[in-house]
C-alpha cells in the first residue's frame, strides 16, 4: 500500500478537470497524475538506495507539491525543510538526515550545494516557484507513466522536522500507514463532501499544509485554491469560492482585518497548530457567522483531537481542541503518571495509528517520550472535561515553578489578556535568586498598557504566585512560520532580568 496510490484513488474519474487554481495557473488532476509519474521516473533513474530522503529547501509551489507526490510514488522519504532556514540550520538537518538528494531553490544553489556536497549528498536540484530549475528540466525528458513502488503501512514516507518550539527539532517518522489513517480519520470525521473546495494558503514544509490539508484535497477528489504566500487582501478575495479552508491563529487574525469575508459558500473554518485566542474565536463568530473548529495535533502523532464538525458529533466549543478523534486514545495522567480525573490539570499522553515510529537517530529519545504500556508523551499540558473535550494549557517544559508553586502561562495569558491596554501576552519563567523562577509577562500593546497597573489589575484576580514580577511591553511576540510564539527565545532574552 503507497499513500500514492491511497490519494491517486480519490481523484475524480474525469483527470482534465482543475485539481488546483494556482492564482489563475489551472492544474488538471492529470497534471498532478503525470509530473508526479515523471518525476518519479526521473527519481528511479538516479538509482538511490532504498529508504533514501530526499530533502526539499523550496518555496511553495505547486510543483513542489507534485514534487512529495513523486516521492511517496517513487517509494523514498520526502523531508521537507523551512525555505527560510538559512546555512546554519540547514547544516544540522543535512548532517543528520544525510539525504541522497537536496532541492533547493536556484537563489540558494551556491550554499546550499557546497554544503551539501560535503555532506556527501549525492545529487542538488533545484526548483523555483515559476515553474524553472533544473529539476524540472530533467524530469521534462522522462515518461509519464509510473508505476508506484509497493509498499508496507509500517514503511517510511516522511519524515518532518518539529518546529523547534522548545529545543532543537527532532526529525519525526512518519509511516505510509500512519499519514493515511490520519488522513481517512479525517476524510470522515470532517465530513468532506463531493462539492468541497480547499482555500490552501499554508506553507508546506509542515504538517499542517502538506498533510492535513493537501491530503484532505486530494484523498476526497477536492479542487484547491492555491497560494503560494498568504496574503489576507487575495486570500479574502477568493473566500467566496471555498467551502474549506485552514489557516494557523495568525491567519484568522490578518483575515479579521479585511473588510470583506463573504463567505457565502464556506462550510468549514478550522484552526490549528498554536492556540486560538478566544477573543479571535469570538470575532470571527460574529464576522462571519462561524464557528472556527479547533484541532490539535504534532509532527509525532499527526492530528489527535478535534472538535466536532457534524451536528451529531457534538458541539463545537472555543477554547478547547475537542474530544481524541476517532481510534485515538488520549488520558491526563499527573505527575507521576497515575490517571486525572476529569478538569484535572495532567500531561497529555496518547496512543494510535498515527503515532510516528520514532525520532530519526534518537533511539534514546524515543524511547523517554514513550511510557512503559506504549503511550506517546506530547510534552503537552491539559485537563478533559466530562464530555471528553481537551482543553491545552501550554506545554511541561512552559510550566514555571515560582517558589514551589507550579504556574500554568496559559491561565496567566487568559487574565492578562481580557486587561485593557493588552494585545497579546507570553508568560515565561526566567531565573531568580529567591524563588527559582519568577514569573515575567511580554505584552504588545493595544492602546497604552502600564505594567504596574496591569500588575494590580492581576493581583485582585489571581493568586500572588502567579502574579508576574515584572511586565514587559514589546511592539510584537517572536513567532515562527506556523505562528508559535517563540518561548525559549523570550526566556534567553530575559535571563539576566534578576540576576
Ligand atoms: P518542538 O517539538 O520541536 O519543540 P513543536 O512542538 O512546536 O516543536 P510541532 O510538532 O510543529 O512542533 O507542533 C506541535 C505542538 O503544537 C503541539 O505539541 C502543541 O503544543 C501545539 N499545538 C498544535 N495544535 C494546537 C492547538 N490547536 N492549540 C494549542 N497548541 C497546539
Ligand atoms: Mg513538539
Amino acid at each position: 500500500m503507497n499513500l500514492y496510490t491511497a490519494l491517486r484513488a480519490g481523484f475524480p474519474a474525469d483527470l482534465d478537470r482543475t485539481a488546483i487554481d494556482a492564482d489563475g495557473a489551472l492544474y488538471s488532476w492529470r497534471d498532478l497524475e503525470r509530473g508526479s509519474a515523471m518525476l518519479a521516473n526521473w527519481l528511479d533513474r538516479l538509482d538511490l538506495p532504498a529508504g533514501s530522503r530526499v530533502a526539499v529547501h523550496v518555496d511553495k509551489s505547486v510543483e513542489n507539491l507534485i514534487l512529495y507526490l513523486a516521492v511517496l510514488r517513487a517509494g523514498f522519504v520526502y523531508l521537507p525543510l523551512n525555505p527560510a532556514y538559512h546555512a546554519a540550520e540547514l547544516e544540522h538537518f543535512i548532517g543528520d538526515a544525510a539525504p541522497a538528494v537536496v532541492v533547493c531553490a536556484s537563489r540558494n544553489f551556491g550554499w546550499v550545494s557546497k554544503l551539501a556536497f560535503q555532506r556527501g549528498v549525492r545529487w542538488v536540484f533545484t526548483l523555483d516557484d515559476d515553474r524553472s530549475g533544473t529539476l524540472l528540466q530533467r524530469a521534462a525528458q522522462m515518461g509519464d507513466q509510473h508505476q508506484p513502488a509497493p509498499r508496507a503501512a509500517g514503511d517510511l514516507a516522511a519524515i518532518l522536522y518539529t518546529s523547534g518550539t522548545t529545543g532543537r527539532s527532532k526529525g519525526a517518522m512518519l509511516s505510509h500507514g500512519n499519514l493515511l489513517a490520519n488522513a481517512q480519520t479525517l476524510k470522515t470525521f470532517w465530513d468532506w463532501r463531493p462539492d468541497d473546495v480547499l482555500l490552501h494558503a499554508l506553507p508546506i514544509f509542515h504538517v499542517h499544509g502538506l498533510f492535513v490539508a493537501s491530503h484532505g484535497a486530494l484523498l476526497n477528489g477536492s479542487p484547491m485554491l492555491w497560494f503560494n504566500r498568504f496574503d489576507a487582501a487575495s486570500v479574502a478575495r477568493r473566500l467566496p469560492e471555498a467551502t474549506v479552508f485552514m489557516g494557523v491563529p495568525t491567519l484568522y487574525v490578518r483575515l479579521l482585518q479585511e473588510p470583506m469575508l463573504d463567505c457565502r459558500r464556506m462550510r468549514l473554518f478550522i484552526s490549528g497548530s498554536a492556540p486560538l485566542l478566544i477573543e479571535t474565536w469570538r470575532e470571527w463568530q460574529a464576522r462571519t457567522g462561524h464557528l472556527i473548529l479547533e484541532r490539535y495535533g504534532m509532527s509525532e502523532t499527526l492530528m489527535l483531537t478535534s472538535n466536532p464538525c457534524r451536528p451529531e458529533d457534538g458541539e463545537r466549543i472555543g477554547g478547547t481542541v475537542g474530544p481524541a478523534l476517532p481510534g485515538v486514545g488520549l488520558r491526563i495522567v499527573g505527575d507521576d503518571g497515575s490517571p486525572c480525573g476529569a478538569g484535572e490539570i495532567g500531561h497529555v499522553q496518547v496512543r494510535g495509528p498515527s503515532v510516528f515510529g520514532g525520532y530519526w537517530q534518537m533511539p534514546e529519545k524515543t524511547a523517554e517520550e514513550f511510557t512503559a504500556d506504549g503511550w506517546f508523551r506530547t510534552g503537552d499540558v491539559g485537563r478533559l472535561d466530562e464530555r471528553g473535550y481537551l482543553t491545552l494549557i501550554g506545554r511541561s517544559k512552559d510550566l514555571i515553578i515560582s517558589g514551589g508553586f507550579n504556574v500554568y502561562p496559559a491561565e496567566v495569558e487568559g487574565f492578562l489578556n481580557e486587561l485593557p491596554g493588552v494585545g497579546e501576552s507570553a508568560v515565561i519563567g526566567v531565573p531568580h535568586p529567591d524563588l527559582g523562577e519568577a514569573v515575567v509577562a511580554v505584552v504588545t500593546p493595544r492602546g497604552q498598557p502600564e505594567p504596574e497597573a496591569l500588575i494590580a489589575a492581576l493581583k485582585a484576580r489571581i493568586a500572588g504566585f502567579k502574579v508576574p514580577k515584572r511586565i514587559l511591553v514589546a511592539p510584537e511576540l517572536p513567532r515562527n512560520a506556523m505562528g508559535k510564539v517563540q518561548k525559549k527565545l523570550l526566556r534567553e532574552q530575559h535571563a539576566g532580568l534578576f540576576a
